[in-house]
Order: C-alpha cells, then sequence, then structure tokens
C-alpha cells in the first residue's frame, strides 16, 4: 500500500509558474493589468475565439453569458443534469428555470434526442457540458438552436483542449464558460474565461465583469492618463488579477504537453483496469474523426449489482488504500433543492440516474507519476476482488 495520500485532482505547479507570481508581485500592480490581458491573448489564440474575457471562475463566466444572451426572468434553459451545481444555479440566478435532458450513457452527455423533447417556446438556451473533456454532440444541438432560435452556451470546464470534429471548445456555441479552479486542466486557482465570436456580446461582458462601467475603466490610473468613467448599468465584481493570471499565463504553455502525460495515464489506466471484475472504464476511441478528448477526469462506474459493497463503501476502501478520489456528479434533478422545488423524481432521467449511481472518479492530474496510476490500479483491483459477489 501507499505510504503517502494521493491527492485528488493535485495541479502541476512549476518554477516558472512562481517566478512569474512573484514578479507580478514586484511589479506593484497586481489586479486586473497587463498579465491579465495577456492570458486572453493566448487563451483566444490557442481555442481560436475570436474573444476571450477574462473572468474569476467558471461560474461568473456561465453568469455573465446568460445575461449577455438576454435570458431571464419566464425562460428556460435546457441543460444536462450530469454537472457541476454551477451549471444549473446560475440559471436561477437570472430568475430562468434550468430544465434537464437526460443524457447519453456512453458518452455521459446530453443526448440532442431528449433535448428536442424539451424545447418548449419559452427555451432561450441549450447549456451542454463537455462532460469529462469529451465534446457534446454538438452539431445536432446547433441545428435545434437554428431551428428554435435558441443560443448554445458551452460549459467548457472540462474542456480547454477538447476539439469537436475540427472545431475546438468555445469556437462552437455563441458562448464558452472555460475554468480555470484548483484542479482543472489550466489553472489558476479559481478563474475562468467567457469566449464567444460575437462583437456585441463581447463588449458588454468586459463592461458586465467590472461593475458596468465603461470599457477599460480600469486602466484609468495607468500611465495611458486618468479618465473619467460612465456607469452604463450595475454589473458584477467578477474580473481576474495579474496576480492569478500570472499562473495562467505558464500553464497555458504548457497545455498541450499537460495533455499528453494525461493521455499516457488514462491509457495506463485503461491497460490495467480491463480486466478487473465489476467495472466499466471509459471508452478510449474518438467518436467520431477530428474530436478530441481533453482528459479532464478519469471515471469507472462500478457494476453494483456484482458487488458486495455500494459506492460510498467503495470510495472509503480507496481512500483507506491512501488514494483520493470523486463523484462527477450526483445528477442535479436528484438533488435537493432541484427534487424539491421542481418536483424531480427517480426515474425522470434514467441514464443520468444509472452514472450518477455507479460512477467513480480515480485520480488523474500531470503531476501524478506512472508508479501513482499503478498504486491506483493495484488499490481498485484489490477492493473489486475481495469485494466480488
Ligand atoms: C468546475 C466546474 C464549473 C465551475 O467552475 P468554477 O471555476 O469553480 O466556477 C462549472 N461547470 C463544470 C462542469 C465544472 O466542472
Amino acid at each position: 500500500m501507499r505510504s503517502e495520500f494521493l491527492v485528488f485532482g493535485k495541479p502541476r505547479i512549476e518554477e516558472e509558474d512562481i517566478a512569474e507570481v512573484v514578479a507580478t508581485l514586484r511589479s506593484g500592480w497586481i489586479g486586473m493589468g497587463p498579465r491579465t490581458i495577456q492570458f486572453e491573448r493566448d487563451f483566444a489564440a490557442y481555442t481560436g475565439a475570436k474573444h476571450a474575457i477574462a473572468v474569476n471562475s467558471c461560474t461568473a463566466a456561465l453568469h455573465l453569458g446568460l445575461i449577455a444572451a438576454g435570458v431571464g426572468p419566464g425562460d428556460e434553459v435546457i441543460t444536462t443534469p450530469l454537472t457541476f451545481a454551477a451549471t444549473a444555479n446560475v440559471i436561477e440566478h437570472v430568475g430562468a428555470r434550468p430544465v434537464f435532458a437526460d443524457i447519453d450513457r456512453r458518452t455521459q452527455n446530453l443526448d440532442p434526442a431528449r433535448v428536442a423533447e424539451k424545447i418548449t417556446p419559452r427555451t432561450k438556451m441549450i447549456v451542454p457540458v463537455h462532460m469529462l473533456g469529451r465534446a457534446a454532440d454538438m452539431d445536432p444541438l446547433l441545428a435545434l438552436a437554428a431551428a428554435h432560435n435558441l443560443k448554445i452556451m458551452e460549459d467548457a470546464a472540462h474542456a480547454v483542449e477538447t476539439v469537436y470534429r475540427g472545431r475546438h471548445a468555445g469556437t462552437i456555441g455563441h458562448f464558452a464558460a472555460f475554468s480555470f479552479y484548483a484542479n482543472k486542466n489550466v489553472t489558476t486557482g479559481e478563474g475562468g474565461m467567457l469566449t464567444t465570436d460575437d462583437d456585441d456580446a463581447a463588449e458588454h461582458i468586459r463592461r458586465l465583469r467590472l461593475h458596468g462601467i465603461s470599457k477599460d475603466a480600469w486602466k484609468r490610473y495607468s500611465a495611458e492618463g486618468f479618465t473619467p468613467y460612465e456607469l452604463v448599468e450595475p454589473g458584477y465584481k467578477y474580473n481576474m488579477l495579474d496576480l492569478t493570471a500570472a499562473l495562467g499565463l505558464g500553464q497555458l504553455r504548457r497545455v498541450e504537453e499537460n495533455w499528453r502525460i494525461r493521455e499516457r495515464l488514462v491509457m495506463l489506466y485503461n491497460e490495467g483496469l480491463s480486466e478487473v471484475p465489476g467495472l466499466t472504464i471509459p471508452a478510449l476511441e474518438p467518436l467520431a474523426p477530428g474530436d478530441r478528448h481533453a482528459w479532464h477526469l478519469y471515471t469507472i462506474a462500478l457494476d453494483l449489482e456484482g458487488m458486495t459493497i455500494g459506492r460510498a463503501a467503495f470510495i472509503d476502501a480507496l481512500q483507506a488504500r491512501n488514494i483520493g478520489s470523486g463523484i462527477h456528479y450526483t445528477a442535479l434533478h436528484m438533488q435537493g433543492y432541484y427534487r424539491e422545488h421542481y418536483g424531480y423524481k427517480r426515474g425522470d432521467l434514467p441514464n443520468a440516474e444509472w452514472v450518477s449511481d455507479r460512477t467513480v472518479s480515480l485520480p488523474l492530474s500531470p503531476a501524478m507519476t506512472e508508479q501513482d496510476v499503478e498504486d491506483v490500479i493495484a488499490a481498485v483491483t484489490d477492493i473489486a476482488t475481495i469485494h466480488r459477489r
């Protein structure tokens, strides 16, 4: 057994990241400024998006995307139940109603046929998540959006490196929201990015992220001289800091290198776990030519019927063997608020429930070694074998 606890989602921080943060501290400008602008430019160049607007979380990016699309009280937004709370919470924040559509069990992404059934005259937007890093099936969703005059916002929190039919995540829908939270593929500790090709929406979002004051007002004490600002609308305090953008600059330079490390670790996992009884491992092959999986998370599905223990006990057993793990996710329609507020019950979205009940995420990060993966494989094999029914 491992002597040291294996943290789930440990970030890979290099000396150049530390040096850049220290240089920011010494520069005398730690708030939003030149490093944030550089990070936005680098991110736009990497994804191919026309505009990249840095904010302090993906949640903030999702919130601003809804507002920029004009989603408000009385509107409906169709999204997946198999996601983090933030995806649906922001829909509540603008006074709209999240409508959950079921997923495809194999890809864990929204099933476009189920989305089509949920469209009503009140539907304004569809928010697919590129779940685990695999692109959602965007073409049918884009066709639905075109037919019903809807906007699409990609929840690309797992998907910095994701490509769908040759198109990079962040350039497919009208808006896309990325996360730079501590365990995401590119991290700034906390942070997010909103991408769009819409010039007017981009200008609106830039204003909304900093109190709703006129463009570039935050530069007003710089060498470019003082310009009084205009308060255009009551906006938000959602801007990124140079102190955190400093961390993102190097992370983004190493994004492809880190992706290759995670891909290699995923291959090792699948080789090591393919013969283990009682679990299903992820499908590795791209679903279509021109697709690329970002390998944000590596999840297995437990065969609960073939095991003498439940998932909670399985996770406890991993913990006892010094291995951290996670659940992505408990389906939102089964979570207290959404269940009670909208009257969802078990059986409403069976595929999401199937994944929600069985999924376990094993550690995956470019800070891990191949030995770490071997340790996890050994622990999972041990637990699955001992508790085989
Ligand atoms: C992490 C995550 C978010 C929220 O990201 P923050 O940057 O923490 O606000 C939203 N959606 C999904 C799918 C996520 O994984």
